[in-house]
């Protein structure tokens, strides 16, 4: 690229936005501003947090943006339950851009909590049933937050206990889908959290669809009824792709005419396999969802 046109370019290369992390007002590790710190560490040009179903970290998550003179972006990632009478899949929207306060917004994220806590009673005494002593007890205690308690931190008990030697392997083993401490759970709809998301004045984006485990037919047509409740962008570049599944989804981003998202889905320094900041950059051709916010 000569000078002229790297000036001219509306997306330079090199503009760093990190859309999806996690601090411990949900799943991950680090308080939110330690979470901004790294950001900053990655040099990101902005950041968003993205907690699970909770906006609990984004005022500390500011602050910290705002001491270190970086933009921040307020963020949520929301549960869904896609078809839930059919084929009942779990999928997660996030929020980009969204105004905390809002009371739509808010009645429909405590609606999508109050789930979780009686979910982690019900995945404790499953575990039980398994031979896991002291589960749900050992993943309250791994929660900061505790509207917020989820698979993650039960996946930590297993592993500080020596049940299992990752979180890869307690998923695998106990608590993906049809394993036995898997506790099916219904979640928000999808046009409903789309709905909440617009209401807050954000951009809802599809998470990680390379994570679905659905057909190539279902993915279409779950990006057309994701595009026709209001969605607007789908993640392409993220830590929970494989780097063939960034071209993968770049050619449905491009096809679908849907804008592009990139985030680490940073969870912590030793689970996370980008920190915020270090991802490759989106592929050429794509209109990043940073435009529109
Ligand atoms: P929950 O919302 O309680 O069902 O927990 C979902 C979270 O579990 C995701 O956001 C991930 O952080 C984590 N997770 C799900 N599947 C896996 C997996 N196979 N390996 C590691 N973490 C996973
Ligand atoms: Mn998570
Ligand atoms: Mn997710
Ligand atoms: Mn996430």
């Amino acid at each position: 690229m000569d000078c002229d046109s790297a000036i001219n370019s509306p997306f330079p290369p090199l503009e760093n936005f990190d859309l999806h992390n996690h601090s411990n007002a949900s799943d991950g590790l680090l308080p939110p501003a330690e979470v901004i710190r790294l950001a900053q560490q990655g040099k990101c040009d902005a950041v968003a947090l993205t907690d699970h179903d909770t906006t609990s970290g984004l005022e500390e998550a500011a602050n910290m943006a705002n001491l270190l003179g970086m933009r921040f972006i307020p963020g949520i990632e929301i549960s869904v339950s896609w078809r839930a009478d059919s084929l009942n899949t779990t999928l997660h929207i996030v929020g980009l851009g969204i105004d905390r306060q809002n009371k739509i917004l808010q009645d429909g994220l405590s609606a999508v909590r109050e789930g979780r806590w009686g979910r982690a009673q019900q995945i404790g005494a499953d575990l039980e049933q398994a031979g896991i002593h002291g589960a749900f007890e050992g993943a309250c205690a791994n929660a900061e937050n505790k509207e917020m308690i989820g698979r993650t931190h039960f996946a930590r008990y297993l592993v500080e206990t020596g049940v299992a030697k990752s979180i890869a392997n307690v998923f695998d083993r106990y608590l993906a889908k049809g394993k036995p401490g898997y506790v099916a759970h219904e979640w928000a709809a999808l046009a409903d959290a789309i709905a909440w998301i617009r209401h807050a004045g954000g951009v809802a984006v599809l998470a990680h669809p390379g994570r679905y485990k659905i057909t190539e037919e279902s993915m279409r047509e779950l990006i057309e009824e994701f595009r026709s409740s209001g969605g607007e962008a789908i993640e392409v570049v993220t830590g929970s792709h494989q780097p063939h599944q960034f071209r993968q989804y770049a050619a449905l981003a491009k096809e679908f005419n849907l804008l592009a998202s990139r985030g680490a889905d940073f969870h912590g320094l030793d689970e996370s396999y980008y920190k915020p900041g270090t991802l490759p950059s989106l592929p050429a051709g794509l209109t990043p969802v940073w435009t529109i916010l």
